[in-house]
């Protein structure tokens, strides 16, 4: 792979806990992300997929690790510079409702990035915004409405829009389609597919399910207590997945064919907290195959195949 466009290292955000000690949300994760690529980032609710999206665009601070984009090291840069190289990275959010001011219109929404970074003329910004209300699906009569006036779907494209104001290059994109309709879920996967088509765009597609990243990923990162426990190319991921817990996540996405569904490998209990998670492997106590060695030794993510790595003393 050439130069990848992200690349985190032994990224690692400790929150301080009230009562003392600290949430471990980020273990020291390693992500490369190449520049036109998806990466979709899945795990259980918890596992610190949300910190790992804001980490990535230094929207909170990590604790330890290293954060390298476009060959830029991120942890390094001061602040004024590290401003202007936000506008070369956006989210989207889970919630467009909660993410978008009520009381403005949806012009000044999406324009709000091009105003805060002085970008052209108001004839310039006004031309831009109907350019990616247009690109989203909306249409200029939708530019002086409110969001409320909108469907769940109609917002996320507004959200959209907004994300993409400033042509970044880099979009994490958060649980975007969660909230959403089944029905509805599938046409923002496919606008995204095609605006990245278009513009160029990384994404790091946060999910909690495999099922949603199935269409839109490239690579798969599965993250387990503040780890990625193995990741692989989408294709191989789903047809040779080998770390327990990601066999687990894929017995929760239906089959398209039932012939082919896996043995249902039950999963007990839930994920452990992350103030006081478990020795060695975290998700030992939780697995079906863990044997003593998982619990005195955190398993190394290690390359078992070409871009295939997996966390797991038991796949040899
Ligand atoms: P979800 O799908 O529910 O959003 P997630 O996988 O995105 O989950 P995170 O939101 O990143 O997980 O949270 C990881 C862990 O870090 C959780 O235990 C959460 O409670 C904790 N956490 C997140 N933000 C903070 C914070 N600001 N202070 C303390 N703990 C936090």
């Amino acid at each position: 792979m050439s130069a990848p466009l992200l690349a985190a290292r032994g990224l690692t955000k400790h929150f301080p806990a009230r009562g003392g000690g600290s949430v471990r949300a980020v273990d020291g994760v390693d992500l490369d992300l190449a520049a036109g690529e998806t990466l979709g980032l899945v795990g259980e609710s918890g596992c610190g997929k949300t910190t790992l999206g804001r980490l990535v665009l230094r929207l909170i601070e990590p604790s330890a690790g290293s954060l390298v984009f476009e060959g830029t090291d991120l942890r390094a840069l001061p602040p004024e510079a590290m401003r202007r190289m936000r506008r070369k990275m956006s989210i989207i959010f889970q919630d467009p409702v909660g993410s978008l001011d009520p009381r403005m219109k949806v012009a000044d929404i999406v324009g709000e990035p091009l105003r805060i970074f002085n970008e052209g003329s108001r004839a310039e910004r006004r031309a831009r915004v109907l350019d990616l209300l247009r690109r989203v699906g909306l249409n200029e009569a939708h530019a002086s409405r409110h969001p409320h006036e909108f469907s769940g779907g109609q917002r996320q494209r507004i959200g959209i829009a907004r994300a993409l104001a400033l042509s970044p290059a880099l979009v994490v994109c958060d649980e975007p389609v969660s909230a959403l309709d089944v029905s509805i879920q599938a046409q923002i996967v496919n606008l995204l597919m095609d605006l990245q088509q278009e513009l160029g765009l990384s994404y790091l597609f946060v999910a909690h399910d495999l099922a949603v990243v199935r269409h839109i990923a490239d690579r798969v990162a599965v993250m387990y207590l503040g780890r990625v426990v193995e990741t692989a190319p989408k294709p191989v991921l789903f047809a040779a997945p080998l770390h327990p817990y990601t066999l687990a996540l894929l017995d929760a996405v239906p089959h398209p064919d039932p012939r082919q569904a896996r043995p249902l490998v039950a999963l007990p209990g839930e994920v452990p907290s992350p103030l006081n998670p478990p020795s060695g492997c975290h998700f030992r106590t939780r697995c079906p195959r863990a044997e003593a060695r998982c619990a005195e030794q955190a398993p190394p993510l290690r390359q078992v195949a070409a871009g295939h790595l997996v966390a797991c003393h038991l796949v040899t």
